[in-house]
């Protein structure tokens, strides 16, 4: 049997994983730098994905599309891959997402829906009355695990989950 691993993210704001692409890597990758160095594209945690979440990106190099399901945070791509590229699986968080909901999110358009709060097993997503009659969804980025689970249960496609970007000219951090 599967374990789900516990990836609350006490850490959030330490140590954060950037990107150059955009494009969100394999869980637990050191930095997307490592993947772009190192990474001979056999395409091992592509079949390894329990999930069917990882797919061929740009280059031949793998990426996770979260449009196709949720991350179990299983492993199994980890556990895959023969390359040194990641960091420590037991203490780290599998990865540092940034998170939101667009303007097209149908309670935001005074239509009733709560259909991305059911899927979020952390229960990140809570409701508010507070501006509006009809309930409006917050997400909470410090209790938000980046699972992914509310991305293709959302009917408009308004939940967004994006890497960290590096700034223009500034070379990425790299994890020890
Ligand atoms: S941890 Fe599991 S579900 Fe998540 S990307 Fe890797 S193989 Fe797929
Ligand atoms: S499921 Fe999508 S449309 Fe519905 S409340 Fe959540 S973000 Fe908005
Ligand atoms: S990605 Fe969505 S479902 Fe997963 S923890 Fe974050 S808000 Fe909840």
């Amino acid at each position: 049997m599967v374990e789900r691993v516990d990836q609350t993210r006490r850490n959030f704001l330490r140590g954060r994983r950037l990107s150059t692409t955009g494009a969100i890597r394999l869980p637990w990758l050191k930095s997307e730098q490592h993947l772009l160095d190192s990474c001979n594209r056999c395409g091992d945690c592509i079949t390894a994905c329990t999930e069917n979440i990882i797919v061929i990106g740009a280059g031949g190099f793998p990426e996770v599309k979260f449009d196709r399901g949720e991350c179990t945070f299983c492993q199994q791509c980890v556990q895959s891959c023969r390359l040194p590229l990641f960091t420590d699986l037991e203490h780290d968080p599998a990865w540092q997402l940034d998170i939101k909901i667009k303007e097209k999110c149908l309670a935001f358009n005074r239509v009733y829906c709560q259909s991305c709060q059911d899927s979020c097993e952390p229960q990140a997503i809570s409701f508010s009355y507070l501006s509006s009659s009809i309930p409006q969804p917050v997400i909470s980025q410090e209790d938000c695990n980046a699972c992914g689970a509310c991305i293709s249960v959302c009917p408009q496609a308004a939940i967004e989950l994006t890497m960290p970007q590096a700034e223009p000219g500034k070379a990425m951090a790299r994890c020890k």
